[in-house]
């Protein structure tokens, strides 16, 4: 029986309990001495048979095995990080079937991972990449059509590069060849996890120099996962306070509790529906805690008396259409009580949520609830929609209190009946609008709109400020419609660009020249756009190409800065509860 093990990245307690289980029962280790670190093998029992695969070729380790299994002897073939990649087990596992030799594998963690603990980042940061590529320089072993540096490059997503230490200079001319930028970040980690483990932070265009020491046994990475911290500082700055941001999937429940008893109800909130649990008793204050929270979370609920969490957020209330959920809980969960924010914010639908999970009542007050009458706030936050002259909710649901119907006028399809109350013939003046232009009125704007952008390098955030809003004016536009932004690839590190985008909450897709170019469609072409860029049009093209939509504001340009607008279709229907 032949066992391949993965040996781990190099620290020798990063092997697998079941790969030391094995190594230690092993009467053959075969291990990688090039990458392997010997001090694994001081789990082997005495009398163990050791070969170093470095000093051996595939016959030959071939061969030990063959012995050692017709010899009834166990075998581990160790190598290093995970066998699965760049490990050269796949010949070996063949041949041993041919010879019906049994073998199995036991994973390892590779140095991929190794590399990123060292760096201490992720490889997957939302708005920033999804993807990681794994890839190597074409070497003395050539890569596939289609899988060159440089093709791989072009989709801007994390990348690890292995095998390819001795050969900077080559790694750096494919990725600028791939269109990324020469101040796009990138990192060397050299033997990580051993204890002489090396991180050195470069970019593309100083790679080559930065790693001029480095010959082997080292890792390149390359993306804005090494530094994009836009996305999330800017988002998170308490100063900057937005209707988007405690938009329909971002923020926390933040609970705070005050007693033992409390502390015990806010974490069994927590395991049901989320957050992050604080206590007075561990030195927190009331106040400290709200001033933190309150500006950044999408709910607080203060698991004590009502009267403590209205004194505590009392300063800092603004508006329904900014403010986060409050929530009271009394500490054994008899009430749930909203007490701010309860339709926009979800107050209400959460106060539900929480008495569900302790069995007791939410204590909802707003009067549409109460009396079962339709809320378009509540509707529009249910329906994933923003809602803009939220002044006149309270005229609109005053009518509906009163018994009256209220006319809707909208400009999308709204799936099924609607609420009692609600009208959409057109006979008189609509009370509200659902539609992405603007009204005099309380508008619910359904996010489906692209904001395609191209811009000069160095674009300052103001210049796009100014731009966006001369835009939004001639095209028609409510900015809230907007769901996101995209451009070229070229631009996905662009600083300017990229607090423009978080400041707004959107996050920004790039694509690649010939993803643009390949987008159906009549665009604005532009011999100078195809001629820095690649591709004739950047704003309209990514606008379709990100949505998946179809134009619905061309480009609209000034002061090194274009815009465009896709829309995407939309399914509304007339749910308004969800809790
Ligand atoms: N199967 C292994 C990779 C083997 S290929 C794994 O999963 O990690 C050998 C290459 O892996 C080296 O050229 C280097 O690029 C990388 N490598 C292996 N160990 C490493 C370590 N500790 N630190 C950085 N790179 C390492």
């Amino acid at each position: 029986m032949v066992h391949f093990v993965g040996a781990g990245p190099g620290a020798p307690d990063l092997i697998t309990l079941r790969g030391a289980a094995l190594l230690a029962a092993a009467d053959v280790v075969i291990y990688a001495g090039s990458l392997v670190n010997p001090a694994l093998l001081e789990r082997c029992k005495d009398g163990c048979a050791v070969y170093n695969s470095a000093e051996m070729t595939l016959p030959e380790v071939l061969a030990v095995m063959r012995d050692a299994d017709a010899a009834g002897k166990t075998v581990v073939r160790l190598h290093t990080g995970d066998p699965a990649l760049y490990g050269a087990i796949r010949e070996q596992m063949d041949a041993l079937s041919e010879q019906h030799i049994d073998f199995d594998v036991t994973p390892g963690v590779s140095s991929l991972f190794g590399a990123a603990a060292a760096l201490g980042t992720e490889f997957t940061l939302p708005g920033v990449s999804q993807s990681l590529i794994v890839t190597r320089l074409a070497g003395r072993t050539g890569v596939p059509e289609g899988e060159r540096l440089r093709d791989l490059a072009r989709h801007g997503a994390s990348m690890a590069i292995f095998l390819s230490a001795g050969l900077l200079e080559g790694v750096q001319a494919e990725l600028l060849a791939g269109g990324l930028s020469a101040d796009t970040s990138a990192a060397i980690v050299y033997k990580a996890t051993w204890p002489d483990e090396r991180v050195v932070r470069c970019t593309v265009g100083t790679l080559a120099a930065a790693g001029a020491e480095i010959r082997k046994t080292a890792l390149v990475f390359v993306g804005r996962f090494l530094n994009a911290p836009y996305e999330k500082s800017r988002l998170y700055d308490p100063a900057f306070s937005t209707a988007y941001r405690r938009g329909s999937d971002g923020g926390e429940i933040a609970y705070l509790s005050f007693t033992e008893q409390g502390r015990a109800l806010a974490e069994r909130l927590r395991d049901a529906l989320g957050g992050e649990v604080a206590c007075t008793r561990d030195g927190v204050t009331l106040r400290d805690w709200t001033a933190t929270h309150f500006p950044t979370a999408r709910s607080l609920v203060y698991v004590g008396a009502a009267g403590i969490a209205v004194r505590a957020v009392a300063e800092h209330l603004v508006s329904k259409t900014s403010d986060p959920a409050v929530i009271a809980v009394d500490e054994v969960g008899q009430f749930a009580i909203p007490l701010a924010s309860g339709h926009l914010g979800g107050a209400n639908e959460l106060a539900r949520k929480i008495a569900r999970v302790t069995g007791g009542a939410a204590a909802v007050t707003t009067a549409t609830d109460v009396r079962g009458v339709f809320a378009v706030d509540e509707w529009a936050r249910v329906q994933g929609c923003a809602v803009v002259g939220t002044a006149h909710i309270k005229e609109v649901s005053g009518k509906l209190l009163a018994g009256n119907t209220i006319i809707i006028d909208t400009a999308f399809p709204i799936t099924g009946e609607p609420p009692k109350g609600v009208s959409l013939t057109n006979a008189d003046a609509p009370d509200a609008w659902v539609d992405v232009r603007p009204h005099d009125g309380l508008t619910v704007v359904p996010r489906v709109l692209t904001l395609g952008v191209g811009c000069r390098k160095g674009t300052t955030r103001e210049t796009l400020e100014k731009r966006f809003a001369a835009f939004c004016a001639a095209a028609d536009i409510l900015s809230e419609a907007i769901a996101g932004a995209a451009s070229i690839d070229l631009k996905a590190d662009e600083p300017g660009l990229l607090s423009f985008c978080a400041a707004h909450g959107w996050t920004l897709k790039t694509c690649a020249a010939a993803e643009l170019s390949a987008v159906q469609g009549e665009f604005t072409a532009s011999a100078f756009v195809e001629a820095t860029t690649g591709v004739d049009n950047v704003c309209e093209r990514a606008a379709v190409c990100a949505s998946g939509g179809t134009m619905l504001a061309r480009k609209f340009a000034g002061d090194g800065v274009t815009f465009a607008l896709a829309q995407r279709e939309t399914a509304l229907d007339w749910r308004w509860h969800n809790g």
